[in-house]
């Protein structure tokens, strides 16, 4: 490392932050899974973790509910111009069982995510959100449904929510214009993502990495973004094309720069609960350990039934489509174990609001 890396590498880890430029270099610079600087982040990352979350890794039964999508994202698999897509929606007892299932597992939080999908109403998804309450007192509630009116989400938290994972996929306009169709826009999502946190949820915010025409300083505006928001939860994954999108041509996002992103916003953003996502698995036999070892704490097994899971494909390849629920979560424990932590039965709610 030369010297000018050093100083901004030592002022970052003592300062958590640093400005544009040196964010920058931070983010491009030798990303090698071995190099001195991606050690030194890590290592920092990591200590920082666990002296907030020990070696806890926090566990979320992902309930993907329906495949529909009334959005068109170019870089989705389920985006409704894919008219290959099998499309599937779960009934209330399908979820309800997923639930069942999970909770005996261990799980204490249930995430029910799907895409933009108007047949379940708000009505339809307040039932949905107040029976698995009225059933399960102790788990947390996270919903992904994507962009409502601050009405519709106040009556999910009514219901019982508690969270809601919305990534903001991009904090730059022209870049958010490059990755969606015309309807979409970053202001739509900024303002979803206060009203959420206006009304008291436990918010997730979060971006791919290696996205089409992604550049650094997209990340840098992705991490100043952050900063302004202070989201409890930050997700993210490498971009993966899918064959039936636009982008079925473009690079997948690399391991290593997704591995660095992990260890600067736990260096950032130090009481964030990060997963160590699918698609980080998808891409590396071991990615999702990389990623708990770079400062990620959390992990989301899926819960959806096993005749479901092959349809809802975000992306090509994604791991896990075959197995049970119980062979997932045990799977998961190795693999959580052999990097280091342990998973724990806990809804895994974030320390302290790091205000
Ligand atoms: N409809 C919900 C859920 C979207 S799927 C919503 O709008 O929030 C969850 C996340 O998967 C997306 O936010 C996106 O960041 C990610 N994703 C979608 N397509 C992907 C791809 N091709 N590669 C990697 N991640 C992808």
């Amino acid at each position: 490392m030369d010297r000018e890396m050093q100083l901004i590498l030592d002022n970052f880890i003592n300062n958590k932050d640093a400005n544009d430029s040196e964010l920058a270099m931070l983010i491009e610079t030798d990303l090698d899974i071995d190099s001195e600087l991606t050690i030194v982040l890590r290592e920092k990352a990591d200590k920082i973790r666990q002296s907030i979350y020990g070696k806890d890794v926090y566990i979320r039964g992902l309930i993907e509910f329906t495949n529909y999508c009334k959005n068109n994202c170019y870089y989705c698999g389920i985006r409704c111009g894919n008219v290959k897509v099998n499309r599937y929606r779960l009934t209330k007892e399908e979820i309800l069982e997923c639930c069942r299932e999970g909770y005996e597992l261990g799980f204490r939080t249930f995430v029910l995510q799907g895409g933009e999908d108007m047949y379940y109403t708000d009505d339809i998804i307040c039932d949905i959100v107040s029976s698995i309450r009225t059933l399960y007192t102790d788990v947390a509630i996270t919903l992904s449904i994507g962009e409502k009116s601050k009405e519709s989400y106040e009556s999910y938290y009514k219901a019982g929510a508690n969270r809601y994972l919305l990534r903001h996929e991009t904090a730059t306009d022209e870049h958010y214009r490059r990755l969606h169709p015309k309807e979409l826009a970053f202001e739509t999502r900024k303002k979803c993502l206060y009203n959420l946190k206006e009304i008291g949820y436990q918010v997730g915010a979060g971006f791919m990495v290696g996205s089409p025409y992604q550049t650094t300083e997209n990340l840098v505006a992705d991490l100043r973004f952050l900063q302004e928001l202070q989201p409890d939860m930050i997700g993210i994954g490498p971009f993966i094309p899918h064959n039936e999108t636009p982008f079925a041509d473009a690079k997948q996002g690399g391991l290593e720069l997704t591995l660095r992103m992990l260890s600067i916003l736990r260096i950032m953003f130090p009481y964030a609960l990060l997963p160590s996502t699918t698609a980080l698995g998808t891409i590396h036999p071991s990615g999702r350990e990389l990623g708990l070892k770079a400062g990620a704490n959390v992990v989301m097994p899926n819960l959806s039934p096993v005749g479901v899971r092959k349809l809802y494909e975000l992306y090509e390849n994604k791991i896990c489509t075959g197995d049970e629920a119980a062979e997932c979560k045990i799977c998961l424990e190795k693999r959580v174990e052999n990097a280091g932590y342990k998973i724990v039965t806990d809804r895994g709610d974030v320390k302290k609001e790091y205000k």
